[in-house]
């Protein structure tokens, strides 16, 4: 980050404050070779990019509500729904892409998912895998069944 004074090729940070939607970082910083003070705004930027070819910010929110529908009538609070949604936005942060796809979303959604509540992963997958017939379900959960025998 170059000193818009004097150009000085490296700053030193003396305060950061991230926004409320966490997509934001500004920064106050200092050039060790003017002293002079400048801010800057960052954006740890991840982007969706959805079928209809629209890119839009990724939003925790957006991935509670669509598990959250899924997860009618089941025993799941929205503490844990909140601890999916960040699981979900580490895994795709770990990942270091900029942009992915809307697919790449749900992909990480049915795992957390499928730990949290095997039937509002059903119903998450049967929705995004495009289940089209009682084979996907059934061939779903023979899954679900072995891989839960495996671990017991
Ligand atoms: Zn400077």
């Amino acid at each position: 980050m170059h000193c818009p004074f004097c150009r000085h090729p490296d700053s030193r940070v003396v305060d950061s404050r991230t926004s409320d939607d966490g997509a934001t970082i500004r920064r106050r910083r200092q050039c060790p070779n003017c002293s002079r003070r400048f801010s800057t705004s960052e954006t740890a930027s991840l982007s969706v990019h959805k079928r209809s070819g629209v890119s839009e910010p990724f939003s925790r929110a957006k991935v509670i509500s669509g598990v959250r529908k899924a997860c009618q009538g089941r025993p799941v609070t929205d503490d844990q729904l909140a601890m999916l949604a960040q699981r979900v936005e580490e895994d795709i942060r770990s990942s270091g892409q900029a942009e992915i796809d809307a697919h790449q979303v749900g992909l990480s959604i049915l795992h957390p998912l499928q730990e949290l509540d095997l039937v509002a992963y059903l119903r998450f997958a049967s929705v995004y895998q495009d289940f089209e017939s009682l084979d996907d379900f059934e061939a779903a959960i023979v899954r679900l069944r072995s891989e839960s025998a495996g671990t017991a």
